[in-house]
């Protein structure tokens, strides 16, 4: 059964009332200990557990020390082209908004990638638009060897693939694939996708399935927080999460929570993620799963970045540039979304060591893979 069939099986507004519905009690026995137990997660996503939100930050901030001790790894999204074939309301590369467009050829992937390593990153996302026929297979495949030799850890976030696909850019040196689902509620993923492939809500939400089959060693899920009710759709990517790693165990899973900024033609957010919802958020997901990566990007402002340090997080990007080319030649126009942090990677290194961190520029590199045989 896929993960899509799983979905449709389960009551969606029974759980939305749950969520609502839980208890001071529920979440007291959460506290417990809840490690993949989903009605433990559910209670500690629910309005019922804010009362408890700095119990859950030791707790979540004991566990992340355990499990990843004070390291922080260090990555840098990559944009290598904004071309879209979609449209996607909250998104500044949607298809119809006047922006200019390009795709990073050869000569200027190196420029960028040289800007990159001199900040010191071995950890590195590729990131594009979705535009198959012009950033499709065979442009990724004509890029990954020439980044691989330069990171020892290769991620993409681009348009989801076919399995076959997948395992073509493993071979040549692909190590993670993030890709969101946005939102776990096919009528509001309709409502913000109006053209072009990623209307396709099946084919997104079993793409991770495909990207674990073709031996790819890591998956980022993540929802954009500020489309949907975000408690309900953090409890499945929670389902999901749990899904994933009960079929293919041996892949590593990251998440991602990104709230809604600002950008070209963007709307609002139709469900506002306070400070301390986000906080809520990571604490529930630590305390739900110890050895899940949480990822924070630069979305999120300079102070709470720096706050969160220690509470669940294990990798943050620094530096980062939303645009292709912008490492080489900054150029506003080309924006997906709005910075929050502009602080310099070398910035927030320090900040880490002043508060007892250690960013890892390096995290590991691959020098086995195991096979379906193994
Ligand atoms: S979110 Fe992705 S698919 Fe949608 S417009 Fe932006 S780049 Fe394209």
């Amino acid at each position: 059964m896929s993960f899509y069939e799983c979905l449709q099986a389960l009551p969606r507004a029974q759980l939305q009332m749950s969520l609502y519905n839980a208890t001071a009690a529920d979440v007291e026995s959460a506290l417990l200990g809840c490690q993949g137990d989903l009605s433990g997660l559910l209670a500690l996503l629910s309005p019922a557990a804010e009362p408890y939100l700095e119990r859950m930050a030791q707790q979540a901030a004991g566990l992340t020390r355990q499990r990843f001790g004070r390291n922080i790894g260090m990555y840098l999204p990559m944009y290598v082209s904004n071309l879209c074939a979609n449209e996607c309301d909250y998104c500044g590369f949607s298809m119809s908004n006047k922006i200019k467009r390009k795709v990073l050829n050869h000569r200027e992937l190196e420029a960028e990638m040289a800007v990159i390593k001199s900040q010191g990153f071995d950890s590195i996302l590729i990131v594009s638009g979705e535009h198959e026929t012009k950033v499709g297979i065979d442009y990724f495949a004509s890029m990954i060897p020439d980044v691989k030799r330069q990171f020892s850890y290769v991620a993409m976030e681009v348009q989801p693939l076919k399995e076959s696909e997948y395992h073509d850019l493993v071979e040549l040196g692909l190590d993670a694939v993030m890709l969101y689902q946005e939102t776990y509620n096919p009528i509001t993923y309709q409502a913000h996708h109006t053209r072009g492939k990623k209307q396709d809500f099946q084919y997104r939400l079993e793409s991770p399935e495909r990207i674990a089959r073709a031996g790819v060693d890591k998956i980022g899920l993540g929802v954009l927080l500020g489309l949907d009710d975000w408690r309900l759709d953090a409890l499945l990517m929670g389902h999901h999460l749990d899904y994933l790693e009960k079929q293919f165990w041996r892949t590593r899973y990251s998440i991602s929570l990104p709230r809604l900024r600002p950008c070209v033609g963007g709307i609002a957010p139709k469900v506002e993620l306070t400070d301390r919802g986000l906080v809520q958020l990571i604490c529930a997901f630590r305390l739900f799963n110890a050895e899940l990566e949480i990822s924070l990007s630069t979305r999120e402002s300079t102070s709470l970045r720096d706050n969160l340090l220690g509470l669940g997080i294990t990798q943050m990007s620094a530096g980062s540039s939303t645009q292709p080319g912008g490492y080489v030649s900054p150029d506003t126009e080309l924006d997906q979304f709005e910075i929050s942090d502009d602080r310099s990677a070398e910035e927030v290194a320090n900040v880490m060591k002043f508060r007892g961190f250690v960013p890892v520029w390096k995290d590991w590199e691959r020098g086995w893979r195991p096979t379906l045989s193994d």
